[in-house]
């Protein structure tokens, strides 16, 4: 059967490395984007033609439902019903402690990271479940060792986004095993990718790389092998 694959935040960093990593695999690929709409053309750009493969790049904001249920909408249309979805959008802000946390940020985090990455649990559980009529599949949640360290006086709000997303894992891995459906996650370490420009650190893994066990920072790449 043909694997067709979204990939939320397909456009930059881990999402786009998995997006060319599961091209390369044989995958129909549906990436979806926010705003780098340059970024995202040219990832199906480089998938149609340096890798031959097929791919589509669609705008949503996966903190939005109505957009989140038009996305999936669009990917059944025009790329058939997926067999698998890589939950990889997630946004974090600039660093803190806990006196500078406000609502509306914490309101941000947990809506992108935690309600859009349910959403499209849901919508991806809706199209593959044996109960819908669909032949099982595969969800990947893009998870961090942020939840288990737990970022103090960086982005402890971020750190409890990802706790949410071990747990949604756990919870909904048990809830569609019978119905054909695999639900994991990844915990990526410290990455080379500009999220960390959104923290206002850009180079943050050159900062904390000789404290972990192999002197280095991770690559998009290697995680985009783990979520293969
Ligand atoms: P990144 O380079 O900042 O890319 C983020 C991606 O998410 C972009 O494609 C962005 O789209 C998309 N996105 C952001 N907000 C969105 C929204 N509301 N709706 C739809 N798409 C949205 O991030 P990354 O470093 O590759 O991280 C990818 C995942 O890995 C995240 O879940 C992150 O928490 C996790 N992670 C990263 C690291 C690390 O060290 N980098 C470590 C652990 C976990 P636009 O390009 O259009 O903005």
């Amino acid at each position: 059967m043909q694997k067709i694959t979204l990939i939320t935040g397909g456009s930059r960093g881990i999402g786009r490395a998995t997006a060319f990593y599961l091209a390369e695999k044989g995958h129909h690929i549906g990436i979806g984007y926010h705003s780098n709409q340059d970024q995202a053309l040219e990832v199906i750009e480089i998938i149609r033609r340096r890798i031959g493969g097929k791919a589509i790049a669609i705008q949503a904001d996966i903190a939005d439902e109505k957009q989140v249920v038009e996305l999936f909408q669009r990917i059944d249309a025009e790329l058939g019903c997926i067999t698998g979805l890589v939950n990889n959008a997630g946004i974090l802000k600039p660093q803190a402690s806990i006196e500078q946390l406000t609502a509306h940020r914490l309101n941000d985090i947990f809506t992108t990271n935690v309600v859009g990455s349910f959403l499209c649990a849901r919508e991806a559980v809706k199209r593959m479940s044996f109960r819908h009529g669909g032949h099982g599949g595969s969800i990947v949640n893009v998870s961090s060792a942020a939840s288990r360290l737990g970022s103090p006086h960086e982005y402890i709000d971020y750190a409890a986004s990802k706790g949410a997303i071990d747990t949604l894992t756990i919870g909904l891995s048990l809830e569609v095993a019978d119905q054909g459906i695999r639900v994991n996650a990844v915990r990526p370490g410290f990455i080379y990718t500009n999220m960390h420009s959104d923290g206002g650190e850009p180079n943050r893994v050159d900062r904390v790389k000789n404290s972990l066990p192999m002197k280095r920072g991770g690559q998009p790449k290697e995680v985009a092998q783990a979520i293969a």
